[in-house]
């Protein structure tokens, strides 16, 4: 496919852009102040930031291209309309490493054996926002008031502890993304399988295994 990788200098995109190509992808990178022109591509993939999504994805459907996106910390539903009405995909998932989807689908399953459930999230130092869209998305699935831990250090990538707490017995599901090209396989994927989605916004790296 013909992309454009917005934040191929951030730390993940600077691991996914080699992987894309090595995928078979032509893809061209998109910094910061570059121009959003993406007009004629297949697909656009954005890593950036929560403030730099929004206007990122809104320049590529207006230019008629679908979306995967991994930038967390904003909403993508306002975006779901003009996706839909000009018949684009905007593919969105909080996490795109496989393990950490069936963390949270494990998770759903122990949450209607456990009353209660805590999670901690842990990521680098350097990541903007908190709590994470993977734990938001974990306590979402679980229900109830999941009270969720956020803990950001130099030297941590991704990582996320689920606590079940019952009587006499604890039960924790773990899941560390220990390097950057975890997410290149969820990425992938979404890509192979865009044009299966109906228009508009779907969530979820579940939706697509
Ligand atoms: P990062 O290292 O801060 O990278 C973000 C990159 O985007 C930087 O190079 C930044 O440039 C660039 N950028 C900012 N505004 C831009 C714009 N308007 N157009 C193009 N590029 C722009 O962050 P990261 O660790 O790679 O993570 C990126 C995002 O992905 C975060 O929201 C993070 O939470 C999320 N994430 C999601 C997953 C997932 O599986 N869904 C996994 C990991 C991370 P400057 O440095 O010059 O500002």
């Amino acid at each position: 496919m013909k992309l454009a990788l917005f934040g191929a200098e951030g730390k993940v995109g600077a691991v996914l852009l080699p992987l894309l190509a090595r995928a078979g992808h032509e893809v061209k990178a998109i910094e910061i102040g570059d121009e959003p022109d993406v007009r004629g591509l297949d697909a656009c993939v954005d890593f950036t930031t929560p403030e730099a999504a929004p206007a990122n994805v809104r320049a590529a459907l207006e230019q008629g291209v679908s979306c995967v996106v991994g930038t967390t910390g904003w909403d993508p539903q306002p975006l779901h309309e003009l996706a839909a009405a000009n018949g684009l995909r905007l593919f969105v998932a909080p996490n795109f490493s496989i393990g950490a989807v069936l963390m949270m689908r494990f998770a759903r399953e122990a949450a209607a054996f456990f009353p209660r459930a805590e999670i901690i999230e842990l990521h680098n130092e350097a990541k903007k926002d908190a709590p994470s869209g993977t734990a938001r998305a974990t306590a979402e699935l679980i229900g109830g008031d999941t009270v969720i831990h956020s803990v950001r250090l130099p030297g941590l990538v991704a990582h996320q502890e689920v606590i079940f707490g019952g009587e006499g017995q604890l039960l924790t599901i773990r899941h560390d993304t220990t390097a950057r090209e975890s997410f290149a396989e969820g990425v992938l994927l979404a890509l192979q399988k865009l044009d299966t989605l109906p228009p508009g916004l779907t969530v979820g790296l579940d939706t697509l295994l």
